[in-house]
């Protein structure tokens, strides 16, 4: 048995943030073939229930599955969004929120980015994805990002939060808040693994991999779809995709279902 822990942003989805059908197919087959399998995303819940979920096999038993959103406010089992748990004390304030969203309102962002309504814990940008191929869009898309990433620093900062930038979107999040915090539940809920992968296209994701390590697991591997260089951590296996986003995965996965 195998511990699967995947990144949902730009590792299930392609460059646009749509979730790749093919990638689905092979994670039933791991499902089906008895791994445990989780997710671990910054995406809100209703995300995951709006555009993931739909695609799923609903003859499969999804019901071990194991999830968690916003980077790990919200943890639950099975894909049924409403049964998990929100963990009040990573919520930030509605003030800091609303005052994050006027910025996302300036005239220099329309139609690059787009306040994400979704989220419970954080505030959340997301790019406004344009035709897939249009190359140009996601220039200005991924520069808008930065620029709002910029321009709110300071209200992250004076509130005591932490601006996080990820493929598609800039989140506000808590200061403590990480992937070890949904990796660290996950691994102490199985007790054991006899081998861990990793899946990620942030340098933050490798963090699930370290925690996979702190609990004395040996076989880790850490599998890059992301651009440029390849995060690397001590008696981690890292390997790097040949492909980015969905492929990348897609082309992984097809070793390991055989
Ligand atoms: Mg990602």
């Amino acid at each position: 048995m195998a511990l699967y822990m995947f990144d949902v942003d730009g590792v299930l989805t392609d460059e646009n943030a749509r979730p790749d059908e093919d990638v689905v197919r092979k994670i039933e087959k791991l499902a089906i073939d008895g791994h445990v399998l989780s997710f671990v995303t910054g995406r809100s819940r209703g995300w995951l229930s709006d555009y993931l979920f739909p695609l799923f096999d609903d003859e499969i038993d999804w019901s071990s599955l194991y999830c968690v959103s916003e980077h790990g406010v919200i943890k639950g089992r099975g894909t049924d969004t409403s049964s998990w748990d929100l963990d009040e004390g990573y919520v930030i304030s509605d003030e800091v929120k609303d005052k994050l969203y006027k910025v996302s309102q300036k005239e220099k962002y329309e139609d690059l980015i787009q306040w994400d309504q979704t989220k419970e814990a954080m505030g959340t940008v997301e790019a406004v994805h344009g035709d897939p191929g249009d190359k140009e869009h996601l220039k200005k898309t991924r520069k808008a990002l930065q620029e709002y990433a910029d321009d709110v620093e300071s209200i992250a900062s004076e509130s005591g939060n932490k601006t996080a930038v990820s493929t598609y979107g800039v989140d506000v999040i808590h200061p403590d808040l990480t992937k070890k915090i949904g990796a660290t539940w996950i691994l102490d809920e199985i007790h054991s693994a006899e081998e861990v992968f990793v899946f990620g296209d942030s340098e933050g994701d490798i963090v699930m991999a370290v925690t996979a390590r702190e609990h004395h697991i040996d076989n880790i591997t850490f599998y890059w779809v992301g651009e440029g260089e390849t995060p690397q951590e001590d008696q981690i296996n890292s390997v790097a995709s040949e492909a980015s986003y969905s492929a990348g995965t897609n082309e992984i996965l097809e070793k390991h279902i055989g």
